[in-house]
């Protein structure tokens, strides 16, 4: 009974650590791995750093060592999460993102709408990300305009981009020579699976994987960008 009640946790840890392998990128300066962690979650290494965009769940992150730069791209509970990331921290690391993070996190460092900055060999544009049409009962939007990132992370001649918690704005559809692109959906809080793919094939990036997407039907994602030339990787992120 006891030795058995062990196996049925050991197998709930497995099915609940993190969910997926690496992905892995070629560039001019060596490999860069994505691992998507958990919903906008997601951990990049790449010459000689570790980046963590948007840790989230302490315990996600039992086995990893501590981040050179922590890309945060709104306050929301699902982004910032104060534990995780001081689970992550050493003195030397680098926490980035819009003002909305600094008013809970004084620490961060500050990129505002379409700044960019250099970290090592990486280079890190603020990309808006903010609803079109999406509000909450109260007529707001779930993310106005100027609080929220997307980033654009240039490495090695390649540019890798991570929504934020957008809908599929003119500034998602401008962006220019995307090799990698990873794009929020779900309702009520960003945009539908169809919008997402109509932005996506705006900018038309080499590589989509759908994250963010918690209950989103991905198969009507994918079926949008069929024909379009973008590939779409469906990972594990729940
Ligand atoms: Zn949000
Ligand atoms: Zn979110």
């Amino acid at each position: 009974m006891k030795t058995w009640a062990f196996v049925c946790a050991f197998l709930l840890a497995l099915m609940t650590a993190a969910g997926a392998a690496p992905e892995e990128f070629l560039t001019s300066d060596g490999v860069v791995k994505i691992t998507p962690v958990r919903h906008a979650s997601l951990t990049i290494e790449g010459g000689g750093m570790l980046i963590q965009v948007d840790p989230w769940g302490a315990s996600n992150y039992a086995t990893s060592r501590p981040a050179d730069l922590i890309l945060i791209t709104h306050e929301h509970g699902d982004h910032l999460d104060e534990e995780a990331i001081a689970k992550l921290r050493k003195p030397a690391t680098i926490i980035a993102g819009p003002a909305a993070v600094r008013a809970k996190l004084p620490e961060t460092l500050l990129l505002g709408d379409g700044s960019t900055k250099s970290f090592g060999k990486w280079k890190v544009e603020a990309i808006p990300a903010y609803n079109l049409k999406r509000m909450r009962p109260d007529g707001k939007p779930f993310h106005p305009r100027g609080e929220g990132n997307g980033y654009v992370l240039a490495f090695g001649g390649k540019r890798f981009y991570i929504s934020g918690d957008t809908e599929g704005t003119p500034e998602m559809r401008a962006l220019k020579n995307i090799d990698v692109a990873f794009v929020c959906m779900n309702l009520p809080y960003t945009m539908t699976p169809e919008e997402a793919a109509a932005a996506v094939r705006a900018f038309k990036p080499k590589v989509v994987y759908p994250y963010h997407s918690r209950n989103t039907d991905l198969a009507t994602f994918q079926k949008a960008l069929a024909g379009s030339g973008v590939e779409v990787r469906l990972r594990n992120w729940y």
